[in-house]
C-alpha cells in the first residue's frame, strides 16, 4: 500500500515514521510513504500558494493553482489513487473508515493550512473528506496522520499479532477489557484475582463483564447499542 501526504510542511510529518512500529513495516516494504508539495507547482513567481478571500473575510485561502496542477499530476500518474481531504466540517473519521481504506493500494491525503483550501478543489478532486474532530487545528497535517496511523496499522502484516486488532475497542460496541502489565501489585494496586489463575473461560468471562462496565461508564449510548442489539446480529 502507497500513502501520499500532499502538504505544504512536509517536515511535519516525516519523523512521525522514523520510528516504532510504522518504521519497521516501511522497512519490511508492508507500506511506502511520500510527500508532494503543492508549493512546487506554483506558477507565481515567489511560489505563493495562498491568497486574501474572494467576497473578504479573515485570513487567507489556498489558491486553487498549486494544489490543482499537484492534484492532476498525482492523479495523472496513478489512476487508482483514492484522495481523501481533511477538513473540520466534515463527518468524524471512524474504526470502520481505517478498515475500508486499508484495502486500498494508494491513498493520498491533502492537508489545509491558513484559513483553508479553496473549495472548488475539494469539488473536483476529494473522493471522501473527513474530520478528525470538532475543534480546529492549525493545519491538516496532524489529522492527516492520524488517519494514515489508524489505517495503516490495519494492513495485513504491520501489527506483529493481528490477534490485539479483533479485540481492540471500536470493533464492536464494546470497549476493550481494562489491561494490566506485571507486577501484579504496584503501590497498593492489585490486579484483579481472575487475571491470575490461568482459567481462561473465566477470564473471557470476567473481561466482558469489565469491558461492558468501561463502556457503560465512558460511552454509555454504545452500551445500548450492545444490549438492543437482535440475538441474531451479534
Ligand atoms: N477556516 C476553517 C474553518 O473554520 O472551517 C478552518 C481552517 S484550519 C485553520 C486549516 C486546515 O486545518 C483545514 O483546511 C484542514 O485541512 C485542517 N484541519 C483543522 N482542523 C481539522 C480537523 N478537526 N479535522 C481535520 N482537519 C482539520
Amino acid at each position: 500500500m502507497r500513502f501520499t501526504f500532499v502538504t505544504l510542511f512536509p517536515n511535519l510529518i516525516e519523523g512521525y515514521f522514523q520510528d516504532s512500529i510504522l518504521k519497521r513495516a516501511i522497512d519490511k516494504e508492508l507500506f511506502s510513504v511520500d510527500y508532494l508539495n503543492p508549493r512546487d507547482f506554483s506558477l507565481n513567481k515567489h511560489s505563493k500558494v495562498d491568497d486574501t478571500a474572494v467576497g473578504g473575510g479573515a485570513g487567507m485561502v489556498m489558491n486553487p493553482q498549486p494544489l490543482c496542477d499537484a492534484l492532476d499530476s498525482l492523479k495523472t500518474n496513478n489512476p487508482d489513487i483514492h484522495i481523501i481531504f481533511l477538513t473540520p466540517v466534515a463527518k468524524p473519521f471512524k474504526q470502520n473508515d481505517a478498515k475500508r481504506l486499508a484495502k486500498k493500494s494508494h491513498v493520498a491525503f491533502v492537508s489545509g493550512r491558513y484559513e483553508g483550501i479553496d473549495e472548488r478543489v475539494i469539488e473536483e478532486f476529494a473522493d471522501e473528506v473527513f474530520s478528525i474532530g470538532d475543534y480546529i487545528l492549525t493545519g491538516g497535517e496532524l489529522a492527516s496522520l492520524v488517519l494514515c496511523d489508524a489505517i495503516s496499522r490495519n494492513v495485513e502484516g504491520v501489527l506483529g499479532n493481528s490477534e490485539s486488532l479483533s479485540i481492540e475497542s471500536f470493533e464492536s460496541e464494546l470497549l476493550e477489557a481494562p489491561s494490566f502489565s506485571k507486577p501484579k501489585e504496584y503501590r497498593n494496586l492489585v490486579v484483579p484475582k481472575e487475571y491470575l489463575k490461568g482459567n481462561h473461560s473465566k477470564i473471557r468471562t470476567l473481561k466482558i463483564a469489565l469491558s461492558e462496565c468501561k463502556t457503560k461508564f465512558f460511552r454509555p449510548e454504545q452500551l445500548l447499542k450492545h444490549i438492543t442489539r437482535k440475538p441474531y446480529e451479534k
